[in-house]
């Protein structure tokens, strides 16, 4: 049987990445119909402001203008993550920070690592490249005239999650003729094979589809509810559990930093992300490692706010993912696929992958779902897994050991045994491209060089011949002037937003 109508469950971000996925790359097919079902009465998570380069090539794919998104959207650059206090405040002073930044760690294609690791430990890793100065000057990845989606530094957005998602439904209804109906689902009837007829509305409507996509959230509502495919917990692995969650509006007078700042507490972090109209922060710690209260005066600290008045929104986050992710004729995104707290923003990253490759492999019939769902689900359940590789290495190998939070998390019992072994051959040597032998490790050695080195991993130092040693110094000293240059060539970010406003309201 053809596959016509695909049901997509669930409005949010990831329920808006999948219609226009699937929008894009199968509207040709003029038999194929998209429906979105959301709830008018169960809200969006509403969260989910920071974003990795990747987001880029999906918006370009669905026609959406840089323009439009970053002026509907409160964006502001993100060119990478700034982590303060993820080692030890005694051994590296308090404040003390790495970045990570989007740009490759060698501008000059020549790799400075084996220089790095045996001559030059004192100088910050991420020296190696310009971004981290560019990012503490608060400048933008772009210059004026740089073309749509690129710029002069690689880069991605912080933006409004709502507005986000909006901007997606127009654009997909508009130029993909996605339909939009609003209705809550409470079940779905399916045959004697487990695959889903028809769902069920609060109503006691029916409505019949050929293929489901669930996007509902942490619920699950069609994958785990409906089809009972168990949910993974990962919590032995990545402890955080819990978010408290405040926006601080700003007063206009702010710099806007071009990067998310991560800062370490003694159980979890905090996050805080610059958007045009609003800071968005948010206080994640570990329940087992915290209590409420100690969270609550904690971050009430951070942002400066009187404790007794300070009433922040708590989410609880279940760690882990689904067993499968595509089970009969459904497939699962988003929240309802899993979630390992918001840590390097993989969340949005690994719902707009699993989104897209799902279109590759859409069953364009009901008898190809046999053969597609085994090796969708091999890709996924890959992608989850080395996403908590890449998380669970900024708790691992930190040095803080001023709480039993950390100090269990150094513990090499939480390690997978594919991180277990790239982390001791990364004592003999440093990580290469070559390590990360699968197109679907989302994070791979530039990713994992700027978190090694920037918390001080100790690789065994090694013999390279005196060209290398010279070749190497004089690019990381050429990076002094590559920053003056850049510096004088790229605005404020607040300025080149103000300037692309200018000249829209001109238009
Ligand atoms: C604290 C926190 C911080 C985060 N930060 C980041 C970040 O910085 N970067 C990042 O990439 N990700 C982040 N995430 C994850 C990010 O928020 C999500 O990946 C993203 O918002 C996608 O959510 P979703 O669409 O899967 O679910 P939701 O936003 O929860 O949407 C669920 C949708 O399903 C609908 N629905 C639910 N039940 C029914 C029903 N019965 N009938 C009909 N419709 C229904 C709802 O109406 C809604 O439209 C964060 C998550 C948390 C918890």
């Amino acid at each position: 049987m053809k596959i016509k109508r695909i049901a997509i469950v669930g409005g949010g971000t990831a329920g808006w990445l999948a219609a226009s996925h699937l929008g894009a790359e199968l509207s040709a097919d003029k038999e194929l119909e998209i429906t979105v079902i959301e709830s008018a009465d169960v809200p969006t998570i509403g969260v989910g402001e920071g974003t990795v380069p990747y987001i880029m090539n999906g918006l370009k794919r669905f026609g959406i203008s840089e323009a439009e998104l970053i002026l509907s959207c409160d964006v502001t650059f993100k060119q990478g993550i700034k982590f303060v206090n993820w080692l030890n405040p005694n051994i590296h002073g308090e404040g003390n920070y790495y970045y990570h930044p989007f740009d490759v760690p060698y501008p000059a294609g020549f790799d400075v690592t084996p220089y790095w690791v045996s001559h030059a430990k004192n100088l910050p890793f991420d020296y190696v490249g310009i971004q981290s100065r560019i990012c503490e000057l608060g400048l933008s990845p772009k210059k004026i005239s740089s073309e749509q989606y690129s710029g002069v530094l690689n880069y991605a957005y912080h933006f409004n999650a709502t507005k986000f998602f909006k901007l997606l439904s127009k654009n997909a209804q508009e130029k993909f003729n996605v339909v939009h109906k609003v209705a809550t689902i409470v079940g779905a009837d399916k045959d004697d094979s487990g695959n889903i007829m028809n769902l069920i509305a609060d109503t006691g409507e029916k409505f019949a589809f050929d293929f489901y996509v669930d996007c509902s959230g942490f619920s699950s509502l069609l994958l785990g509810k409906e089809l009972g495919v168990p949910f993974i917990s990962k919590a032995t692995e990545l402890f955080i559990d819990t978010a408290l969650v405040q926006q601080v509006p700003l007063d206009g007078q702010e710099e806007l930093n071009p990067y998310t700042t991560a800062t370490a507490h003694k159980a979890g972090w905090i996050w805080d992300i610059p958007l045009t109209t609003r800071r968005g922060t948010g206080f994640v710690y570990s329940s087992n490692y915290m209590e409420h209260e100690e969270a609550l005066s904690l971050y009430a600290n951070y942002l400066g706010i009187p404790p007794d008045s300070f009433l922040p929104r708590k989410i609880p986050m279940n760690v882990g993912y689904r067993k499968n992710f595509w089970s009969n004729n459904c497939v699962a995104l988003g929240l309802a696929q899993g979630f390992v707290e918001p840590l390097e923003a993989t969340s949005i990253l690994v719902a707009d992958f699993s989104a897209e490759l799902l279109v590759r492999n859409f069953p364009r019939h009901s008898e190809d779902i046999a053969t597609l769902t085994p090796y969708y689900n091999k890709v996924v359940t890959h992608v989850w897994d080395r996403v908590i590789d890449f998380i669970k290495l900024h708790y691992f190998i930190s040095d803080r050991n001023d709480s039993p939070f950390w100090l269990d998390n150094q513990s090499s019992e939480g390690l997978s045994e594919t991180l277990r072994e790239r982390l001791e051959i990364w004592k003999i040597r440093p990580p290469q491209k070559s390590d990360f032998f699968s197109r679907f490790d989302l994070f791979g050695a530039d990713n994992f060089l700027y978190v090694l080195y920037g918390m001080k991993y100790k690789t065994r130092e090694l013999i390279i011949t005196p060209g290398e040693i010279n070749r190497s110094r004089r690019l990381i000293e050429e990076n002094e002037s590559l920053v003056e240059k850049s510096a004088s060539m790229l605005l404020k970010q607040k300025d080149w937003l103000m300037r692309l406003n200018a000249a829209v309201s001109r238009v």
